[in-house]
């Protein structure tokens, strides 16, 4: 796929399978593509610490290494692990930056879905479903990036499936790749998480936070309709 230039490894936390991580960077080099590593950093006990670590990915010349330092990450922790492994990474030349999200109660950084959706949105101010009528956050009909899971399944935004890549290239799922006829794409386009709601014929429960979080609620109603476009069910909560 020409226009795919680089490759990104992010979690979960893709730390947990620190030697698939280290050979997945040398294997997208190998084939020509930059390279990102987005972590929490929970690794790090101490700078020393981290650049045992980080060390390996100096050498593999890894592209960006962005750490989440907050405190859905790191509670009130001082000095947060993402801050030791920062320091850590400055001293080996390892180029980056810190992601910050700002408390869900300003509502311009959280995305609430998966448990943000469940945990996040109590108390927050609110608005009715039918204001939710596009997606704020991804561009579905012509994306200009997907996410692959473990598994192999192509997200078009977390939970939202494209394919499987263990059933075909990434190439020919693209190509033939028809997003206004999908069940779930097909909707949000024509009208964001509102039309996923009316044109399936769901009752949403009242009051949704953000158009993510009505669209998330709705596709957790829509799973068992549409196994192959919304899965894997880790991202719903639950274990099948
Ligand atoms: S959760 Fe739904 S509305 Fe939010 S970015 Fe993803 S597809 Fe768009």
């Amino acid at each position: 796929v020409p226009t795919v230039k680089e490759v990104w490894f992010e979690g979960g936390e893709p730390f947990l399978v620190y030697p698939l991580l280290l050979e997945g960077i040398r294997l997208a080099h190998e084939h020509g593509f930059t390279t990102g590593v987005v972590s929490n950093a929970y690794w790090a006990e101490s700078v020393e610490d981290a650049e045992l670590w980080l060390r390996p990915f100096a050498e593999l010349r890894l592209g960006t290494l962005l750490l989440s330092d907050d405190p859905y990450h790191h509670g009130d922790r001082d000095p947060s692990p993402a801050s030791l492994a920062r320091e850590a990474a400055n001293r080996l030349g390892l180029g980056g930056g810190e992601i910050c999200l700002p408390p869900p109660d300003r509502l311009d950084g959280v995305r609430f879905r998966g448990r943000a959706a469940d945990r996040l949105t109590e108390g927050l101010p609110s608005a009715p479903w039918r204001e939710m009528t596009s997606c704020p956050d991804e561009d579905l009909r012509d994306p200009e990036r997907v996410h692959v899971d473990p598994f192999g399944l192509v997200h078009g935004c977390q939970g939202i499936l494209l394919g499987d890549l263990t059933r075909e290239s990434l190439a020919d799922l693209l190509a033939r790749d028809e997003p206004d006829r999908d069940p779930i794409r097909g909707p949000l386009l024509r009208g964001g998480p509102a039309a996923l709601v009316e044109e399936h014929g769901l009752e949403p429960p009242e009051p949704v936070v953000s158009a993510c979080h009505l669209c998330y609620l709705a596709r957790q109603e829509l799973r068992e309709r549409f196994p192959e476009r919304l899965g894997p069910a880790g991202v719903y909560g639950a274990t099948s």
